[in-house]
């Protein structure tokens, strides 16, 4: 196994488009490293680079200490999985296993040992002898990855290997997948663009957004500390109600302004505002950290657009500033399911100060902005 680098890592493609931009990630010797991001955010492109399948335009990548960037794929000792694995129809389970390790010139006794070791691993062995086509696809997609598994490969790159089974399928193989790395403690580069995925396998996750990481975090520090609206408006489902805000000194007090509208804050969040005042703030709250206000508390005047009762509990989408459109955004609440709210009915909502996050004219988190 082995550390994977990027090191300040360009990639133009001859169309001219920069797939990546600067990209400086370290995966840890047998860490999980989930990449997240929208399509075409240049997921693909980062796994094809380390996988030796396009090269690097500038910057260095590096497999344990080595530099690699003028290695052959053959050389790196990379196994890839994608979404669209293809198995052999005509071979077995067991000679679509073999196949990878035919190539090198190992005894029969070790590839008999790594096919049923992998076997073993992703518990097909009652299938060594049949077909592709008589098995489930939760179990071809495992046979994929054994044919990647018997490699031995130093670094285990999978390309959204998940999207093309359905949901409930999806998430036990995903079960599985997180169970394999720890067993085997493969350093491994999971590529998808579901946050669900990522946050759910990732040791760490890196979020990608147009060629550029926008952060490295453990899933609840991303989700908890997001570093910029970026990352905020990504992760979480619903995501972050994301609002222009303004704080004003109004007669020695702050005034503060969410989306337009004036917001009565009590003495202590005010004092934590002041040092903002005069700029343009973008603030955040995400949706499960807003409630209903109590009587006299700090809120926010809301009208109610649109609801979803899930049982558990109540979506609402919301739109703070009252009866006009214009001076608002739309915000999603989650509240729990009793909360019963109809269509058009305005509503106070309030939050705690903890669950305010700011962000600066460039979209980046204030550090320290909110206490915790
Ligand atoms: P993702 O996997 O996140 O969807 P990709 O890495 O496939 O993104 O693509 C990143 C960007 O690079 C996209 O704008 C895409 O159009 C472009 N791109 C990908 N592959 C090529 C290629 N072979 N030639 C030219 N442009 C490409």
């Amino acid at each position: 196994m082995a550390s994977v680098d990027f090191e300040h890592v360009d990639k133009a493609y001859a169309s001219g488009s920069l797939a990546l931009s600067d990209c400086t990630l370290h995966v840890e010797d047998g860490e999980l490293m989930a990449v997240v991001g929208p399509s075409g955010c240049g997921k693909s492109t980062l796994l094809r680079l380390l996988a030796g399948l396009e090269s690097v335009t500038r910057g260095t990548l590096r497999i344990g200490e080595r530099v690699v960037n003028d290695w052959t794929p053959q050389q790196r000792n990379v196994a890839m999985v994608f979404q669209d694995y293809a198995l052999y129809p005509h071979k077995s389970v067991r000679g679509n296993l073999e196949f990878p390790l035919r190539m090198r010139r190992l005894t029969k006794d070790e590839m008999r040992r790594r096919v049923e070791w992998a076997a073993d691993l992703l518990g097909l062995e009652a299938k060594l002898d049949r077909l592709p086509r008589e098995l489930s696809g939760g179990e071809r997609q495992r046979v994929a990855m054994g044919r990647a598994l018997v490699r031995e490969p130093a670094v285990f790159l999978l390309d959204e290997p998940l999207s093309n089974l359905d949901a409930k399928l999806r998430s036990e193989m995903r079960a599985e997948i997180g169970e394999l790395q720890r067993r085997t403690a493969t350093t491994m580069l999971y590529v998808t663009h579901d946050q669900v995925e990522a946050m759910t396998l990732g040791t760490r996750v890196t979020v990608l957004d147009r060629g550029r990481v926008q952060q490295i975090s453990a899933p609840r520090e991303l989700y908890e500390r997001p570093a910029n609206v970026f990352v905020a408006g990504f992760i979480g489902n619903p995501p972050m109600n994301l609002f222009p805000m303004r704080v004003s000194i109004d007669g020695g007090s702050p005034r503060v302004e969410l989306d337009g509208q004036a917001l009565r804050v009590d003495g202590e969040i005010a004092s934590s505002l002041a040092p903002f005042a005069g700029r343009r703030l973008t603030g955040g709250v995400r949706p499960e950290a807003l409630r209903l206000a109590k009587p006299g508390e700090a809120s926010i005047r809301a009208v109610v657009e649109h609801t979803e009762a899930l049982g558990y509990e109540t979506l609402a989408a919301v739109r703070p500033g009252g009866a006009h459109p214009s001076e608002g955004g739309r915000w999603m609440v989650r509240l729990p399911s009793a909360a019963e709210l109809a269509k058009g009915q305005t509503i106070e909502i309030a939050f705690d100060r903890a669950a305010l996050h700011l962000f600066d004219e460039h979209g980046q988190a204030l550090g320290g902005a909110a206490p915790r």
